[in-house]
């Protein structure tokens, strides 16, 4: 930018310098010559700093016609024996001026004309002006001393030029590499989902209709969690070569995690689409071999074929990502967007869209619950319950809505994680415990005692103060790997409990393999107990188990102190419920004994 102010200042200079020979009367063929030469270099240095290649290039050849042009004249008029005693000086540094800022090509290709000229010219010259005293031996000697320094001179400027080329090509190389790089997903080397919507939209108008393709690994998160990150990356790699490989891909791309999308080349129509579709989910899906063995792996497709007159990018981008969901939810492996079916779908991946900006806007708070002695009433514990505040629905989503998306999508931890620090911000837990509610995919994340432990320490909080509540399908995906990491949290000072017992998947055997302190007997129990005596009795059966085992009894959704009373009768040790105290943001109001009781 400095080349820049150099060259305007140097042309108002040139401008001003002409008016001032021109006023004074002293207008001669040199200033006319030299001025507008000068003003022409000073503007081919502002335009050279502009960077633009094609300006520079006109420039460069102006340069080297001035400089030809300079030289006819001046060589004509050496020949013809007019030169005068100030022209040399002249000579040696005009063609110089011109030609200064040209490229190194250019200037290694100018300077043996300069040697040329320069030679001839100072030898007319000096035969003309010091013919007298010098003999040719002299002559050739002082003109080939000219010649030489003025042909080194261009040298000189070529090594500058050199640099600056070097520098150019190293700025270049770096303006490339960052274009690059912006534009391509690192892990994978395909493009990133910016890039791709850019192909996209340029391509959109020039077709007539359109294939977009949804890939999404099937078990990935599992995956990464039992056989690492590494292996994790070399799956995402392995699959974007394999997409590369398949015939008629045209574009093809990692939109983020383990999602891809790929676009079929214009050969590829609706009627062979299918058979594209399938060899595509083969060639993803064969096993990969590693060191430990072979790895499955599995992948779920959806594609929207649209005409591109009818239909919106995004809308055909959001179709064909419905049929993944679908294709992923049936497992069909790949399924085509059919708005007879899909249309519903398209609502719950609003939900889901949504729920991950609401993680990171704050609306995903912690609400608390007391849990109390059930035969004095005093609070003892808290459970942390998920609340989706300010969502923007027309009722916020219930932890039943989205707590199984946010598990589809990975984003049980970040959500605990988010709800635990704000509770401990707000709660004193030097008398009381904290329940947290923690799924299986939760438990297995390789990093989830750490990170809670993490968390912990923050708030100066221990371990024996947080009961981690677990449901029984713990038991029935992972479970050694589970009962270890539940072994290994107990050993931490952790309390673990048996959330909802006596729904879903329940098994004796399971309190044998789980390691427990604590069972809480699910609410359908005690909301049946006053009616069924067949509940009763096998609420009354839960109790005694719990205390058989040696595990505290929790009783949940207690509503009525009826009820209350009923089942500190029955031998519970802690009840939760309504009638105790509803779940509440810890924020709004902090809990306090006073507050939940
Ligand atoms: P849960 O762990 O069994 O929690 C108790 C649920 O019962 C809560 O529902 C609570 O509001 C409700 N409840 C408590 N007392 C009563 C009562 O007296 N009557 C009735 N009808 N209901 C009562 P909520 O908050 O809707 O949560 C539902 C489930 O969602 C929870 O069941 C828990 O399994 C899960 N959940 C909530 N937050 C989280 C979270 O942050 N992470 C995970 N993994 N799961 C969560
Ligand atoms: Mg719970
Ligand atoms: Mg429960």
């Amino acid at each position: 930018m400095h080349a820049y102010w150099v060259g305007i200042l140097g042309l108002c200079f040139a401008a001003f310098l002409y008016m001032l020979y021109h006023a004074s009367g002293k207008d001669t063929w040199l200033v006319r010559v030299v001025i507008p030469a000068y003003a022409v270099l000073l503007g081919g240095i502002t335009l050279s700093a502009q960077r633009n290649f094609h300006v520079r290039s006109i420039f460069f050849n102006g340069c080297i016609a001035m400089f030809a042009l300079f030289w006819v004249r001046n060589f004509g008029d050496g020949m013809m024996g007019n030169t005068r005693a100030f022209d040399l000086p002249v000579i040696l540094i005009v063609p110089l001026l011109f030609i200064m800022a040209l490229d190194i090509k250019r200037l290694l290709m100018l300077a043996p004309a300069q040697f040329v000229c320069v030679f001839f010219y100072t030898w007319f010259f000096a035969s003309q002006n010091f013919n007298a005293a010098w003999t040719p031996s002299e002559l050739l000697a002082f003109s080939l001393v000219v010649a030489s320094l003025s042909g080194f001179s261009i040298c000189l400027f070529a090594a500058v030029a050199f640099s600056r080329q070097r520098a150019d090509q190293n700025l270049f190389a770096l303006v490339t590499e960052t274009e690059k790089l912006a534009a391509t997903d690192v892990l994978t080397g395909l493009m990133n989902r910016r890039a791709f919507m850019e192909k996209l939209r340029a391509l959109w108008p020039t077709r007539s209709e359109i294939c977009i393709v949804f890939i999404d690994l099937n078990h990935f998160k599992p995956l990464n969690d039992q056989y690492g990150h590494a292996v994790g990356d070399e799956v995402l790699c392995k699959v974007a070569q394999r997409i590369g490989d398949v015939p008629h891909v045209e574009l093809s791309a990692r939109l983020g995690g383990d999602e891809f999308a790929v676009l079929f080349d214009a050969e590829a129509c609706e009627e062979t689409m299918a058979t594209h579709i399938e060899t595509l989910h083969a060639q993803i899906t064969q096993d990969m071999r590693w060191e430990s063995g072979v790895i499955p792996i599995g992948a779920s497709i959806g594609y929207a074929h649209g005409q591109t007159v009818e239909q919106s990018l995004s809308g055909l981008l959001r179709a064909a990502d419905t049929a993944m969901r679908r294709a992923k939810s049936a497992n069909t492996h790949w399924a085509k967007f059919n708005p007879l079916v899909d249309n519903d779908a398209i609502a719950s991946s609003t939900l889901e869209m949504e729920l991950k900006s609401a993680i990171k806007n704050g609306q995903i708070r912690a609400a608390v619950q007391p849990i109390a002695n059930a035969h004095s009433l005093d609070v003892v514990a808290y459970e942390l319950l998920t609340r989706w505040t300010n969502s923007g629905f027309e009722r916020d989503p219930s932890p039943k809505d989205f707590i199984p998306i946010a598990e589809k999508l990975g984003l049980l931890n970040e959500i605990l994680w988010v709800t635990l620090d704000e509770a401990l911000t707000k709660l004193n837990l030097t008398d009381q415990k904290l329940a947290i509610n923690v799924s299986p995919a939760q438990l297995v994340a390789s990093d989830f005692l750490e990170s809670l432990l993490r968390i912990l320490e923050r708030h100066d909080v221990r371990p024996h103060a947080i009961t981690i509540e677990i449901t029984e399908e713990v038991a029935f995906r992972n479970v050694d790997r589970n009962v270890a990491i539940l072994r290994q949290a107990r050993e931490l000072g952790f309390a673990i409990a048996l959330d909802d017992f006596g729904t879903g998947y329940s098994s004796l055997s399971m309190l044998d393999t789980l390691p427990l302190d604590k069972l809480k007997i699910d609410q359908s129990f005690v909301q049946k107990s006053d009616k069924s005596t067949q509940s009763k009795s096998i609420l009354l059966a839960a109790i005694r188990l719990a205390k058989q085992l040696g595990l505290e009894s929790c009783v949940e959704g207690i509503e009525t102190e009826q009820a209350a009373r009923r089942i500190a009768l029955l031998g519970a040790d802690t009840i939760q419920g309504y009638w105790l105290g509803k779940p509440r943001l810890v924020q709004d109001e902090p809990p306090s004994l006073k507050m939940v009781s």
